[in-house]
């Protein structure tokens, strides 16, 4: 017998279900209209795409890019592939010429192979995959020469017959049959990728975006933190005119932040989402911060010797991140330590002022938090994180920031950016605690019919409230009024429409409202106008 295997999702995945899915697409449905009335349109990006691409733009040392992404080799060469793992697990050892002997055949159709997809362009040729090819055909025909000195007992070639197995093992490692491919842990940089690819430079600016779906992290799944999770994010791309003073654009460049950050709350605001917290922070550009972080690391030297192991290690890699920590021991250092708000350039200094009067003129609330720094590496100035109730540990529902150099990284045009991104799960999640997730869905009408005739009817009866928009449950298969109006009840349906042999006839219909069990007898046109005016029948 065949074990009966039971699939589960994922770990740190989930489904998300009805009616619970209903309150997904009523907050994604807010905001389209929201983002809308900002002039925003909605960008679709794939899901996945060149894992350089998050190399770049998020940062090789964050813990997204260097931890947490699903990456794989996306080819067609199945075959290659499981030639490799052959050589590399069971055939191909050190000190066997006898495993030399055996592998022959396989290496050479590797070798083969491997030739023939470059040529045709379908492998990717590149430098490391040129070497590859070249290092395996050349140890390959060293090893059949080698191997064939083999006699037994004492044996003259075993150093180089060593080296040119190793020599074979490490190009077998390193040839890529394919790109490397992640599924994408965050969507600034695909948003980035497509104004570039899309020259939409050339469009009317600032080019104003939104998104929703799903983002990847491998990471440690809690509440409120999951391996697949959903964000709704927007981003603002402006391409800096040639020339331009810096200076010049400060005011305006404000003026975008605050119109952001105030989206973002409008957004809030319409869900009814409760406790929201606004901080905002300015982490210098490219001018100041290099300065504050070199001081900043300084001053963590003086007191390495009182801080945990973590921020220890941040000193050398990313100071900023120790003012992130969370750790009870080390928030007395921190409080103390120099804040970036005294050391921001003019430019910098002048436009965090202004985005903090930006956000007063939209009577958007906020608090400074200096200590707010984020986890990407492509922020600059403004940063912005809002957090609300009902979440515990995990309470950041948007982060955000300023970016401006981040399109130009990506082989683009001088290009400023300002965007953030939702926490879906976290926004629901947070929805939900305060009770507002919202009933379930319900119908409108439940059919209940008996009888051949009364099954005509009752399809056609069907057909003209769906196309009205009325949500129907029609049965299948007949079932006795009692069962039928039970059914209806579980289901939540406002109405029973009850046909039978003598509503057919007579063209009158039997309306039940569940809600007070009083029952009617009305005519099609009247039934569709009472659920139209969403009436009892009693009243
Ligand atoms: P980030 O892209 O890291 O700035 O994250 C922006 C927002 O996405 C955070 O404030 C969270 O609300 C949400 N988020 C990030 N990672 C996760 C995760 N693993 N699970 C659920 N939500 C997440």
């Amino acid at each position: 017998m065949t074990e009966k295997k039971k699939f589960q999702a994922i770990k740190g995945t989930r489904d998300l279900l009805p009616p619970e899915t209903e309150l997904w697409n009523r907050v994604e449905q807010t905001a389209r209209e929201v983002f809308g009335t900002f002039g925003f349109g909605e960008i679709r990006p794939p899901i996945f795409e060149p894992t350089e691409l998050f190399a770049r733009a998020v940062g090789g040392e964050t813990d997204i890019v260097s931890k947490e992404m699903y990456s794989f080799e996306d080819h067609d060469f199945g075959e290659l592939e499981k030639l490799r793992s052959v050589l590399l697990i069971r055939e191909l050892e050190l000190e066997n010429p006898q495993s030399a002997s055996l592998h022959k055949g396989q290496l050479t159709e590797f070798n083969a192979g491997l030739e023939a997809g470059m040529k045709g362009r379908k492998i990717p040729v590149t430098p490391v995959n040129e070497r590859a090819l070249a290092d395996l055909k050349m140890h390959t025909a060293k090893i059949e020469i080698l191997r064939s000195d083999y006699t037994g007992g004492e044996w003259q070639a075993r150093e180089r017959f060593n080296a040119s197995v190793t020599g074979i093992r490490q190009a077998l490692r390193v040839v890529k049959f394919g790109d490397v491919i992640s599924l994408r842990p965050e969507a600034t940089a695909s948003v980035c990728r497509a104004y570039i690819e899309h020259g939409m430079h050339a469009l009317p600016q600032p080019v104003k975006l939104y998104y929703t779906g799903p983002m990847f992290r491998r990471e440690r799944p809690q509440k409120g933190r999951y391996r697949q999770f959903y964000q709704i994010g927007a981003e603002v791309l402006e391409m800096v005119p040639p020339n331009q003073d810096p200076a010049k654009s400060i005011g305006k460049d404000a003026a975008v932040d605050a119109e952001v950050i105030e989206m973002v709350m409008a957004f809030f605001a319409q869900l009814g989402l409760e406790g929201v917290k606004l901080e905002i922070n300015s982490i210098g550009d490219r001018e100041c911060r290099p300065k504050y972080v070199e001081l900043l690391r300084a001053e963590l030297l003086k007191v390495k010797d009182k801080l945990g192991p973590d921020s220890q290690r941040r000193i050398e890699t990313n100071p900023l991140r120790v003012l992130d920590s969370k750790l009870e021991s080390e928030q007395g250092i921190i409080a103390g330590l120099p804040k970036i708000a005294d050391h921001l350039c003019a430019n910098c200094a002048g436009q965090y002022a202004e985005v903090k009067r930006q956000l007063g003129m939209r009577g958007v609330a906020y608090a400074e938090n200096w200590r707010l720094v984020r986890g990407l590496d492509y922020y600059m100035r403004t940063t912005f994180e809002i957090t609300a109730r009902g979440l515990g540990s995990q309470n950041a529902v948007c982060g955000g920031g300023r970016y401006d150099g981040l399109v130009e990284l990506l082989g683009g045009p001088p290009t400023k950016g300002i965007g953030f991104a939702i926490g879906e799960d976290r926004l629901i999640l947070s929805l939900q605690e305060a009770g507002k997730g919202g009933a379930a869905q319900g119908r409108d009408v439940f059919v209940a019919w008996m009888g051949e005739k009364a099954q005509a009817t009752a399809i056609t009866a069907a057909q003209k409230l769906r196309a009205a928009g009325f949500r129907v449950e029609l049965p299948p298969v007949e079932q006795k009024f009692g069962k039928a109006l039970g059914q209806a009840d579980k289901l939540g349906a406002r109405y029973a429409l009850i046909l039978g042999d003598d509503e057919v006839a007579t063209g009158q219909w039997t309306v039940k409202t569940l809600a007070d069990g009083s029952q009617a007898k009305v005519s099609e046109a009247e039934f569709l106008e009472m659920l139209r005016k969403g009436k009892a029948l009693s009243s």
